[in-house]
């Protein structure tokens, strides 16, 4: 180890890449983006984005989570409702429902996608299940196609978070097109920025009209300052959505670069016996988000220790999700792949800044830490 050279400074878990394009569209919308002009790169981004998931509607917001609440909401998820969700998200899937006043229901996931088990789900399915929300954990897919098989059968509303997933594909359809609406994320660390926001897409006009209109305080479109309901507003700036803009054209160089990176950690770590990375199904395609791997037998360190000896070598890694179960909120709900994924799972660093040189240190570092 004595011969592997620290680097000066942390090497991060994830960062963007901001080029001249990003900042000609946002002083661009910094000097024009006023008067009638105070929603063009925010109605030029929604139809972009739309275009390149493939639905017919798009609505920005102020992020993954505002899309998420808006698509409960006009699906009109409220008391007395059971929403289905896998136990290994990030825990603003559990808020929205428990905002709506419904409750939870969590399901185990599959050890190789990391994403729902279509087999736990139908089993959980009660009489007072009114939507399922499956998750694409790090850019990962889930079996989509069995999961609207189930869905359908039982009239169930599908909202898709497909927030890290721009750029996956299953079966050569794009993440959130599958059900009757998706949410995305352009948060900080994902695939694409804009610090905060994210987007809300559907094929549903009527849903897209619903969701639209709760998002605008509830207003009566025909008569101004006059409310109909009780609403919200998860608004993107419209700065904002020209820095999304510039992003979402330079979304093939992002994934690439994704991919890049886990290409060369699989190099190594397909190697380390008792460890599993991200896998591929046949016929998807993930953004790979984020190199991850999971601790399958007892190593020297467990997975917390092993985040704490990373960090010697500056080296930052997440924990994976904590299963939601286990938070005092809730009772626990035993799922035993979430459990063991998310207590021995990690994110390794994958920026986009990341370089190949960086990912052999980490790599070596691991191997020695593991051996
Ligand atoms: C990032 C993320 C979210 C939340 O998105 P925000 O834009 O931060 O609200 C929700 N679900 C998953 C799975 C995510 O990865």
């Amino acid at each position: 180890m004595k011969n592997l050279k620290k680097p000066k400074k942390m090497i991060l878990t994830a960062g963007p890449s901001i080029t001249s394009l990003e900042v000609k569209y946002v002083s661009d919308a910094v000097k024009t983006g006023w008067n009638r002009q105070y929603r063009d790169y925010t109605n030029k981004f929604e139809k972009a984005f739309g275009e390149y998931v493939g639905v017919k509607y798009a609505l920005a917001t102020s992020g993954g989570t505002g899309a998420l609440w808006l698509s409960l909401a006009a699906a009109g998820v409220g008391p007395g409702d059971e929403v289905i969700l896998p136990e290994i998200t990030y825990f603003a899937c559990s808020d929205v429902i428990v905002h709506r006043g419904a409750t939870p229901v969590f399901v185990d996931i599959l050890p190789d996608t990391w994403c729902i088990d279509p087999d736990d789900m139908a089993r959980k399915i009660t009489k007072k299940t009114k939507a399922i929300m499956p998750v694409y954990l790090y850019g990962n897919l889930p079996e989509m196609d069995e999961i609207m098989r189930i869905a359908k059968k039982h009239a169930l509303f599908v909202v898709e978070d497909a927030c890290p997933a721009v750029g996956s594909y299953y079966k050569g359809k794009h993440a959130g097109s599958f059900g009757d609406c998706g949410a995305f994320s352009f948060q900080g660390a994902k695939i694409m920025v804009t610090g905060f926001g994210g987007m809300f897409v559907t094929n549903n006009k009527k849903l897209f009209e619903r969701v639209s209109y709760l998002n605008a305080h509830a207003e009566d479109p025909h008569r101004k300052f006059w409310q109909t309901g009780v609403g919200y507003t998860f608004e993107l700036p419209n700065v904002t959505a020209a820095l999304g803009l510039a992003q979402l054209e330079r979304i093939d160089e992002l994934v690439k670069k994704k991919r890049q990176i886990f290409d060369w950690y699989n190099a190594h770590l397909s190697k380390i016996d008792g460890i599993s990375i991200n896998t591929e199904r046949k016929k998807t395609k993930s953004n790979k988000w984020m190199t991850s791997f999971i601790l399958n037998k007892k190593f020297k360190f467990t997975r917390d220790k092993l985040i704490a000896e990373l960090k010697k070598y500056n080296i930052d890694s997440r924990p994976f999700f904590y299963p939601i179960s286990s938070f005092p909120m809730y009772k626990n709900a035993h799922s035993p792949i979430a459990y063991h994924t998310g207590l021995n799972g990690i994110n390794l660093p994958s920026g986009y800044e990341c370089t190949k040189k960086e990912i052999d240190y980490i790599c070596a570092v691991i191997k020695y830490l593991l051996s």
